[in-house]
Parts: structure tokens; sequence; C-alpha cells
């Protein structure tokens, strides 16, 4: 796929709460893989957050399978992943697709059947795409995150600019 491409999300949207569940199961999707930092909870929190536990309970509800796709140490998002009861692909390098891929694996779902949820343009959108599943892109959780990323924002605004999302 060619990398432009491959930055462009097939949806958009402000929250986690505004995912539209019934929408994706239209397109065949039962299985959610969820970033965590700055998706589901703060950036580099070691605790769910109440948002994270009714995200997942929602989802759950609704028939949805769910995985953390995190690029973060194993402690840290295996720990958020047990007290979400949901299971973790920890050191998933993304923007690689090794990690969705491992996650899909997990879950014993094909790609058709996931989708791939995230704050970041270079990690989460281009790691879903190459592996082939459906990509969501969310709006910050909140303002706050970790040095290394705030130096990557000015790129991705300005993917967004010319990709228009
Ligand atoms: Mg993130």
């Amino acid at each position: 796929m060619n990398i432009f491409k491959a930055m462009v999300p097939d949806k958009v949207v402000g929250s986690l709460k505004d995912l539209d569940l019934d929408d994706l199961k239209a397109r065949g999707i039962n299985s959610l893989l969820l970033d965590f930092d700055n998706t589901l909870g703060p950036d580099h929190a070691t605790e769910p957050t109440d948002f994270s536990y009714e995200i997942v309970k929602n989802a759950r509800e609704q028939g949805f399978d769910m995985c953390l796709v995190s690029n973060a140490k194993s402690g840290r998002s295996d720990g958020i992943a047990r007290k979400l009861d949901i299971p973790c692909v920890t050191y998933a390098h993304k923007p690689r697709p090794d990690g969705v891929n491992r996650a899909l694996a997990l879950l014993g779902k094909d790609k058709s059947e996931a989708a791939m949820i995230g704050d970041q343009v270079f990690t989460d959108v281009i790691a879903g795409k190459y592996a082939g599943v459906y990509t969501v892109f969310t709006e910050k959780y909140e303002k706050k995150e970790i040095w290394y990323i705030v130096l990557k924002r000015p790129f991705e605004k300005l993917v967004r600019l010319i990709a228009g999302f």
C-alpha cells in the first residue's frame, strides 16, 4: 500500500464515545483493537479511567471482542488490560502491522472483522492500514501528552490538512 494512503483513516471520531458501533457491525466488524494512551485513557496513565471502563463495557454489551494494542511496556499495558478484562498485545511496534496481526491471532479473527482505533496517524492508523483492518482515528483523549508525541503532531497536522480529515 502507498504510504500516503496508509495515513488516511477510514473513519474519524471526536471521541470513542462517538464511535458508531452499529455502523461497524454493518461492515461486518465484531472486534475492536484499541490503543490505550490518549485513546481509551490519558497518555501514560497506569490505571483505566471511568471513561475507559464505560467504553469497554458498552462495546462488550454490543457483542464486540476487544484487545489492547499498545506500544507501551508490558507491565503498564498488561495491568490496564487486566483491569478492563480484555487481552493485550504489548510492544506492538506500531506503525509496523505485527502487533495488529498478533491481536487478530489472539482473538482468532480475520482482518475483515476488526477495526484498529487510535489517536495517532503515524502509529495506529498506519499499523491498521498495513494489517488490512478498518481504521478509526480518534481525537486525543486529553491535550496533555508526552514530549516525543508532541514532536510528531505538526507532521500529523500537515497530513490531516492535505488529506482533509
Ligand atoms: Mg495513543
